[in-house]
């Protein structure tokens, strides 16, 4: 993986901070790549070699997509839904797109268990083959797509409204995960959920080589620039691609700070960082 994406680093196809769009390629499905779309916050779509689609954390409609209903109306293949917890900003549009597509439910089997109950995902498309726990790993697609659950240090309730009067009931939603996604032939990628920095992460490496690391910088729910800076320093990545800042309140980390906290901590992942809609390719 790394020497391919080096290959695509040469070719201009990675580019630093604030590098115009036009720099990256544009997105052209069955050229044997792995495409990796952000929609703003912690969404996500990639799309493998084979042309399998999996979402991450679809909240399409986010206030930084301006054309948020266009975008979820033209989602009409989806084969996986990833979702780290139970908050509505990572739900987001889930059981919209599910309903549609037959997307299965890839997450913890408390947290699917919840949204079957309580946000109407549809429960044939929730099931032993995208449900599980930490450790484990779930195979897709004859081995193509293979899926680990990653702790994330953050909380997990699942928000249900109760009428206009009434302050909404928070089910339980399991613990709260991040994903490392393996593509046969295309990149390993650790989207980190919602978390802060924490030890454990040095284990990641261990295991897998991360190509990319999709990792929040937010700051007030999640770790900050510079916590999301030490967690590079742990996983090591090649590429890291910063998400869920603007848009919310209390959003304070920005890519400018997050490169600087790269750099005061000497980590040596490229930073990439996408506009909404942007998709590069590995
Ligand atoms: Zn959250």
């Amino acid at each position: 993986m790394t020497r391919m994406l080096r290959a695509a680093i040469g070719s201009g196809l990675i580019t630093c901070l604030f590098m115009p769009t036009a720099a990256f390629a544009a997105a052209s499905p069955g050229n044997g790549k792995t495409q990796i779309t952000w929609y703003g916050n912690a969404a996500f779509k990639v799309t493998t070699p084979a042309g399998h689609v999996l979402l991450i954390d679809p909240w399409i409609t986010n206030p930084r997509n301006t054309t948020g209903k266009a975008d979820l109306a033209a989602l009409d293949k989806v084969d996986l839904i990833l979702i780290s917890h139970g908050h509505a900003d990572h739900i987001g549009d889930a059981v919209a797109i599910a309903k549609r597509t037959g997307a299965k439910l890839v997450s913890t089997h408390d947290l699917g268990t919840a949204l079957v109950a309580y946000a109407g995902y549809p429960a044939k498309d929730v099931s032993i083959d995208g449900q599980g726990d930490f450790g484990g790993e779930f195979s897709f697609f004859g081995g193509e797509v293979r899926i680990t659950l990653i702790p994330a240090v953050h909380s997990s309730g699942v928000e249900v409204p109760r009428g206009e009067n009434a302050p909404p009931a928070v089910e339980y939603g399991g613990n709260p995960s991040g994903f490392l996604i393996t593509v046969r032939g295309g990149p390993t990628i650790y989207h980190t959920g919602d978390t802060d920095v924490y030890g454990d992460m040095k284990l990641i490496p261990m295991h897998h080589h991360v190509d990319v690391m999709l990792t929040c910088i937010g700051n007030h729910f999640t770790m900050g620039p510079d916590g999301a800076a030490l967690a590079v320093q742990l996983v090591q990545p090649d590429v890291v691609i910063p998400m869920h800042f603007k848009g919310l309140p209390g959003f304070t980390g920005t890519p400018e700070a997050f490169r600087a906290a790269l750099e005061k901590h000497h980590a040596k992942a490229r930073l990439m960082v996408l506009s909404v809609h942007q998709t590069v390719e590995f």
